[in-house]
């Protein structure tokens, strides 16, 4: 069996006569959030049959939420081979109203979205990278994320939402995939989100920033920098000794970015690693002339891992001293810090949990 959410409008249309058919399975699927074909009730029964015998609407199976208590909800899928993987949704901002109670603005939602189960890229801070790579995720199994943690939240499908490829894996690694996925999610007779809602976050291989770059479809991107020389960068992120920071740099200055936007680069301060006041300033230099947000996410420890979160004031030092000379810099909140709301960790815990059953 096939995954429906593999398949882009054109594809569908090519197997379906009349072709406007296409269009209507697509309404179900990314605006109704239907999984089942026999629900599809204004599609002829004979070809709800032949729908059913080829094609899957329901690929993932989410085995387990945590909610944090700041609404952030993570979400452990499983795929039709038994792998699991996450993805996170983030509310961004509350639902606000004004003294009278009227709705003054709407929740603001991110879903942090997953690329790959597992990663190659080896990262030496990360829980994901601790197991190895597994495989790809297909481009429905990341749009299907999309699809399934709006129908969970009950999220209208004409409320926009931002996607950031920050999940698990390396997104520019699965480039084809990852490309094709955005283009369906992108779809206006899909989920509609517009590709400026959907920003690229990347270890930083060089040629394939330069490869999206080229397809100038309006993505953003992040780059998660973490250390400002290479002796530090080749000990946190290996990948930076096949790409290292310079070559990162060059191809960032290349990116295509509207000038509404900022590149966004991902400082992960880990204590007594690069939170002093001499990395800000080489961060400075090396950043000179790029139109650059940093945004300074504290180390978040995990069970046996080998670096430390840093201290608060150390961090505001930092950013305080960033935006004293007029860069435009904050320290992200941890979303879901309860929760272990970073990548590879309610995965690591299920597993743990499947392991001691296996002992009872
Ligand atoms: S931090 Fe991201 S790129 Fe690095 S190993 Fe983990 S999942 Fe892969």
């Amino acid at each position: 069996m096939e995954n429906i959410f593999d398949y882009n409008l054109d594809e569908i249309k090519e197997l379906l006569t009349p072709s406007f058919r296409a269009k209507q399975i697509w309404h179900w699927l990314y605006a109704k959030y239907e999984n089942d074909f026999n629900m599809m009730i204004n599609i002829p029964k004979d070809m709800r049959i032949k729908l059913n015998t080829k094609f899957n609407a329901k690929n993932l199976e989410i085995k387990d939420i945590q909610v944090s208590s700041d609404g952030t909800k993570k979400y452990l899928f499983e795929t039709f081979d038994n792998q699991t993987f996450e993805s996170v949704l983030i509310k961004m901002r509350d639902k606000q109203n004004d003294d009278k109670g009227n709705i003054i603005s709407s929740e603001k939602y991110t879903i942090c979205v997953s690329s790959q189960i597992g990663c190659k890229i080896g990262c030496r801070f990360c829980r994901t990278a601790e197991d190895g790579f597994k495989r790809n995720l297909s481009a429905g199994e990341i749009v299907e994320q999309v699809v399934a943690i709006k129908k969970d939240n009950n999220i209208l499908p004409q409320k926009r939402v931002n996607i950031v490829y920050m999940g698990m894996g390396e997104p520019l690694d699965n480039f084809d995939n990852l490309i094709k996925a955005i283009k369906i999610i992108s779809h206006i007779d899909g989920l509609s989100i517009s590709t400026r809602r959907q920003t690229i976050s990347t270890s930083g291989i060089s040629p394939m920033i330069n490869a999206l770059g080229e397809l100038n479809i309006g993505v953003g991107l992040a780059i998660s920098l973490h250390a400002v020389n290479n002796e530090t960068r080749n000990k946190l992120m290996p990948i930076n000794k096949t790409y290292n920071i310079e070559s990162i740099i060059e191809s960032v200055r290349n990116f295509p970015i509207d000038a509404r936007k900022r590149v966004m680069f991902e400082y992960l301060m880990i204590k007594n690693i690069n939170d002093d006041l001499k990395n800000a300033k080489d961060l400075l230099k090396l950043i000179n002339g790029i139109n650059v947000k940093i945004n300074i996410i504290l180390f978040n420890p995990y069970e046996n891992s080998k670096f430390q979160r840093p201290d608060i004031e150390t961090a505001k030092k930092f950013v305080d001293f960033l935006i004293s000379k007029g860069q435009l810099a904050t320290i992200r909140e941890s979303k879901g810090i309860d929760i272990d709301a970073a990548c590879g960790q309610l995965k690591y815990k299920k597993e743990k949990l499947k392991h001691k059953n296996s002992f009872t």
